[in-house]
């Protein structure tokens, strides 16, 4: 039949509750404590702060948080929106929400006022909760906004003050269902701009299972875990919002990824495990040769973006002691579907992103005939399986044109899987660029380059690059007699966009290559822009 299932035993570590009245946040509370640890073992570290919450602090914190957050007037089905870096408050807010039935839409705290205006604007957001130093950032969208903790005696109601003040015995008790919207992520998916990926409490449950499935199987309970992925990202958010919490692990949360103090954490809490990115990989590679500080390390994972064989072999070779594991996953799919859970498997099969979790699905199809392929043969990667999305958010169109009708999700990834079950991602077919394991759709600076008076068409694309994975490139005809330069390009674009999403290169160019029907031909564009490079 061309379907690929999951080649992992489904053991008794796996069960999947089937209540359909289960909201995400019961079940994660209803695994505290975790029977071999209880609950006065530590939970969260909070690597900037050195402050520390057990579980049972956790458990009690949630509770009234959710309790504060009805008595605001929160309820079932209400969006809240939330904007602040990793810190040892954001898997109290994230469950507190999610315990009220209320969804979460987490963004990435360094987006410009106007991106975060979008999300805010398109999510329909009620509530907002932001760090301190971003609530700048939300004054022009009007929404009523909640700071984390409070800096200064005339700030207003901050989370850490309703957490105090509020009774947990005082929450009403909210029926939240599986089938019910947990959050919504934003992702540009195949193709256009970002979109509200809408993601359900069963959607969560299976990931949640999974994260715990996945930790009880390559770690021990005593190890500590490193988080500065963000967890508004789908990969943080299983990982730290939700999955860790209910293996009884103790993690340290940094608020951002910066290699100096990585290793200082590593040092101070005795890491073991990190979940991290290839340009985290690289930087130890680089950077890291020798350093006594990675001396407790025992394990990295590796996700969000491809992870070459090369940068695999180098980074063993320097750490040996080190198992590295490499996972695959889309916000489409609530996080992870693919990894590797045996180190001598994920040893023997360098530039593989695993085998099937289990659950899911896979057909790898010929993007001309439609036809699923057999091993070895490369197409486009359709999964299926629990953790799917509802779809996006008030986009039909976008919606059909990635589930198909009997489920399949189309990744507009390139594919293939070999005869054992593990899978090769080779290439990307959809538009979506990724800096630093970070989203950065075309369509949205394409947009913001055609508002510059002196430009009459813009395609961009994406460039690989070593340390970053790949970064924008803009192609860009100017009008007739224009003067404009390339630097004058990349500094329009930078005013108006989050950091990570900066064009980089800009080329000039006579007309954008457009199919008959008008779309651009962006193939046609990266093998001019590999051509031009290796002229260079
Ligand atoms: P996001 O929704 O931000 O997690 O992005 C999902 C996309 O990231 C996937 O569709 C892939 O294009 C890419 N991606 C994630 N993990 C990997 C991996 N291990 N190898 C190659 N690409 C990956």
């Amino acid at each position: 039949t061309g379907i690929y299932s999951s080649l992992f035993p489904l053991s008794d570590h796996l069960k999947f509750p089937s209540d359909p009245d289960l909201g995400i946040a019961s079940f994660v509370l209803s695994q505290f404590p975790h029977p071999q640890v209880g609950e006065s073992k530590v939970a969260l570290i909070d690597s900037a702060t050195n402050q520390q919450l057990t579980y049972a602090q956790l458990h009690r914190s949630i509770q009234s948080l959710a309790c504060g957050l009805y008595h605001l007037g929160v309820r079932k089905g209400d969006v809240v929106f939330l904007l602040s870096p990793n810190s040892l408050l954001y898997p109290t807010i994230c469950l507190a929400i999610l315990s009220l039935g209320a969804i979460l839409s987490p963004t990435n705290p360094i987006n410009t006022p106007s991106e975060i205006a979008k999300q805010v604007l398109d999510s329909g957001a009620k509530l907002a909760i932001s760090a301190p130093e971003e609530l700048h950032k939300l004054l022009q969208t009007g929404v009523p906004t909640i700071i984390t903790s409070r800096q200064s005696d005339e700030d207003s109601l901050s989370i850490e003050e309703l957490i105090e003040c509020c009774d947990p015995r005082e929450l009403p008790e909210t029926k939240v269902k599986q089938s019910d919207t947990a959050a919504i992520l934003y992702s540009s998916g195949t193709t256009g701009t970002s979109k509200g990926v809408i993601l359900t409490h069963s959607n969560f449950i299976t990931t949640t299972r999974l994260v715990r499935w996945y930790a009880e199987a390559t770690s021990s309970q005593n190890d500590i875990f490193l988080g500065f992925i963000p967890i508004f990202h789908i990969y943080g958010l299983a990982f730290f919002g939700v999955g860790l919490l209910t293996a009884g692990i103790t993690t340290v949360l940094m608020p951002r990824f910066d290699l100096q103090a990585m290793l200082d954490a590593i040092q101070t809490h005795k890491v073991n495990n990190i979940p991290a990115v290839p340009p985290v990989i690289l930087g130890l590679v680089k950077y890291c040769k020798g350093n006594s500080k990675l001396s407790t390390l025992r394990r990295v994972g590796s996700g969000a973006a491809p992870l070459s064989k090369e940068l695999t072999d180098a980074f063993r070779e320097q750490f040996p002691w080190v198992e590295l594991r490499q996972g695959y996953g889309l916000t489409e799919t609530c996080g992870a579907t693919s990894g590797f859970v045996s180190h001598e498997e994920a040893k023997a099969h360098p530039g593989s992103c695993g085998m099937l979790l289990p659950t899911c699905c896979a057909k790898v199809v010929d993007t001309e005939t439609g036809l699923a392929l057999p091993p070895y043969r490369k197409g486009e990667l359709w999964l299926n399986g629990p953790t799917t999305m509802k779809g996006y958010l008030g986009n039909e169109e976008a919606t059909a044109a990635t589930i198909a009708k009997d489920g399949w999700l189309k990744t507009g990834d390139l594919g293939y899987f070999d005869e054992d079950g593990f899978l090769y991602i080779v290439d990307r077919i959809k538009e979506l660029i990724k800096h630093n394991g970070y989203q950065v759709a075309p369509a949205e600076l394409e947009a913001v380059l055609l508002g510059h008076p002196d430009i009459v068409d813009a395609a961009v694309i994406p460039v690989e690059d070593e340390e970053s994975g790949q970064i924008p490139m803009a192609y860009v005809v100017k009008a007739a007699a224009s003067q404009l330069t390339e630097e004058q390009v990349i500094k329009f674009v930078a005013t108006q966009v989050a950091p990570y999403k900066k064009v980089r290169r800009v080329e000039f160019i006579n007309a954008i290559p457009k199919s008959a029907a008008g779309k651009i031909l962006r193939k046609e564009l990266i093998l001019q822009s590999q051509q031009q490079i290796l002229s260079k």
